[in-house]
């Protein structure tokens, strides 16, 4: 059984990187019999340089996460930042596109000693900065499996062991959707608020 849900899953993520536009098969993610009520929504401010492709992509991650969150967070992004608007980055939780020669990429590039594809930063006033840095993104499935990860940094989550979208090097799978590994890492952020179990997400049904 292992064996056949480890076909499936891969040959799904893999058609789905080959840029075959497919439908989310629900049978190959958790149904949840209950939903979650809503705790938060996440309004995101972000970058209008974002090409209309790279946008589509954020969008995509965007609607994988909500999918996966079954009502508890939604993620809603609007594409109207000026990111040198200093005042509206420290006010909003924003996205920005940013090069590589970006200081704040420069220092993490620094700091880590290798790749920077996205980072998400919290202000001091909780407000949060997320990078991408589409230098680094070179194909859809890193694009949006990087976005998808930012993303659930920016609801407190941290990173997690494979397969899943919060392993430290999601860009190199061929993974667009959180798993049961993300759901257990979600639960154990979000049980201190609501009582939740991993059964009430929507993750793909990937072997570990
Ligand atoms: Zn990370």
């Amino acid at each position: 059984m292992k064996l056949f849900w480890t076909i499936i899953t891969k040959l799904y993520c893999n058609l789905l990187a080959y840029g075959f536009k497919l439908p989310k098969i629900s049978w190959l993610f958790n149904k949840p019999v209950k939903s979650v009520s809503h705790q938060l929504t996440v309004y995101i401010l972000a970058d209008t340089n974002f090409t209309k492709k790279e946008q589509l992509h954020i969008l995509y991650a965007a609607n994988n996460i909500n999918y996966f969150c079954n009502g508890m967070v939604e993620f809603e992004i609007d594409f109207k930042l000026d990111p040198n608007n200093l005042l509206d980055i420290e006010n909003n939780n924003t996205l920005i596109k940013a090069r590589l020669q970006h200081p704040t990429i420069e220092k993490a590039i620094q700091e880590h000693q290798r790749q920077i594809c996205g980072l998400c930063y919290y202000q001091p006033n909780k407000n949060r900065t997320i990078f991408l840095v589409p230098e680094n993104l070179y194909n859809s499935t890193i694009f949006q499996a990087t976005t998808a990860h930012e993303l659930l940094h920016a609801i407190w989550l941290q990173h997690t062991e494979k397969p899943s979208i919060l392993y430290d090097t999601v860009a190199y799978n061929k993974l667009l959707f959180p798993t049961k590994i993300d759901a257990q890492e979600l639960v154990r952020v979000w049980s201190t608020v609501i009582p939740i179990k991993i059964d009430q997400f929507r993750y793909f049904k990937m072997p570990n």
